[in-house]
């Protein structure tokens, strides 16, 4: 049986990206020597487990599975009401719900109330604290405190922040089958600024889910990643035209692309040339630089993603969020999945994406099991 492209490299992204977000958490917070003395004698090369032969996944990898049921919940409420709204209200009450997993005490008397939109919130091996970002844990209390204040994040900036947090959970609106790529851009901005108030935190997401929807969606069936690249950073361009801190997120990108194309320089060094990847330019850049560079290699890639003194586990997860994409799950080694946690959860969440933009093809999202899952509380609107 043929197998199905689209599937595959849904899969490999929502996959792809846990997988470099696990093999990076280890040494998220570690430095080069302590890395390089550890895991010798090339850095850390294969799952560092727990205590429970677990492969851990982090914030990263959680969020962007409740980013993908907020835009589920947001696609079925669209094609039952047969609207176009945007899904950036759905997704930041999902946002809510990973929010509440993230408190020490789930009982009746938590600080945190939930949305409750997320069917996430079912699964126990979510409520896990793997160092959460405090910009994003903060701008949620906050939105938990005064709900429904906003529906332009662009706009409203919350705050100051360019942390990855914002760019490190989008890559599953790349995969969202819209008509209007500059849309989906924007989407991808708006998703970002839910948390992340400076435009050098939501430009990088735009760029982001640009380039996975061309991989994924592409419209010639050979487009190398460096010109799906270039077209990124001339869209995202032309959408923030206006925006003073445009030029350094263009010189990123493109030091990137030189960097994976000629240099000499092993790849600790032009990983330090882009810095570290606690803010969202620098984690795009170091993700460009080593998916462009190990463009046929998905297992080469995740392990450079990772192997520096900076945001290791959310530059594993954008790395694998692309080349996952680029080579699909069938090219991702049994070694990354068999310990992989909450595989089956991610699989799951890869599948109903999938089923999502097939649904004109497959008779609809009206099922028992498809509504529990994605109609569940529907928002007041
Ligand atoms: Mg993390």
């Amino acid at each position: 049986m043929r197998r199905d492209l689209l599937l595959d490299r849904i899969r490999g992204c929502l996959i792809g990206g846990a997988v470099g977000d696990a093999l990076g958490w280890p040494v998220e917070f570690r430095s080069e020597s302590e890395i390089f003395n550890q895991y010798r004698p090339n850095g850390i090369r294969a799952y560092d487990l727990n205590a429970q032969g677990v492969a851990e996944i982090t914030d990263d990898t959680q969020m962007a599975l409740f980013t993908a049921n907020g835009l589920l919940c947001a696609e079925t409420a669209n094609r039952r009401d047969g609207r176009a709204k945007p899904p950036r209200g759905h997704v930041a009450a999902a946002y809510q719900d990973w929010l509440y997993t993230q408190e020490a005490d789930f009982g009746p008397d938590a600080a945190i109330r939930p949305s409750g939109v997320s069917w996430l919130n079912d699964v126990e091996g979510l409520r896990h604290r793997r160092a959460p970002g405090v910009t994003c844990l903060k701008a949620l209390r906050l939105q938990n405190a005064a709900p429904g204040n906003t529906e332009d994040y662009v706009k409203a900036r919350l705050n100051e922040s360019k942390g990855c947090g914002g760019i490190m959970r989008v890559a599953p609106m790349g995969l969202m089958d819209w008509p209007d790529i500059r849309a989906l851009d924007y989407e991808g901005a708006q998703l970002a600024a839910i948390t992340h108030g400076h435009s050098l935190g939501y430009m990088p997401a735009a760029v982001l889910v640009h380039i996975i929807h061309r991989i994924v969606y592409p419209r010639q069936p050979e487009a190398a990643l460096k010109e799906i690249v270039v077209e990124a950073r001339d869209t995202v361009s032309e959408i923030f035209a206006c925006d003073p801190f445009l030029s350094e997120l263009r010189r990123v990108i493109d030091l990137a692309i030189d960097l994976a194309e000629h240099s000499p320089d092993g790849d600790p060094d032009n990983i330090h040339r882009l810095g570290e990847g606690w803010v969202a330019e620098e984690t795009l850049g170091i993700s460009l630089y080593c998916a462009l560079k190990y463009r046929r290699d998905f297992s080469a890639g995740v392990i450079a993603s990772v192997n520096h003194r900076g945001d290791s586990d959310s530059t594993g997860a954008i790395t694998g969020n692309i080349l996952g994409a680029l080579l699909g799950y069938e090219a991702i080694e049994p070694r990354w999945t068999e310990r992989l946690e909450l595989r089956d959860v991610i699989m799951e969440m890869a599948d109903d994406l999938y089923a999502c933009q097939r649904a004109a093809e497959s008779g609809g999202l009206e099922t028992p099991d498809w509504t529990r899952k994605y109609a569940r509380g529907r928002r007041k609107e």
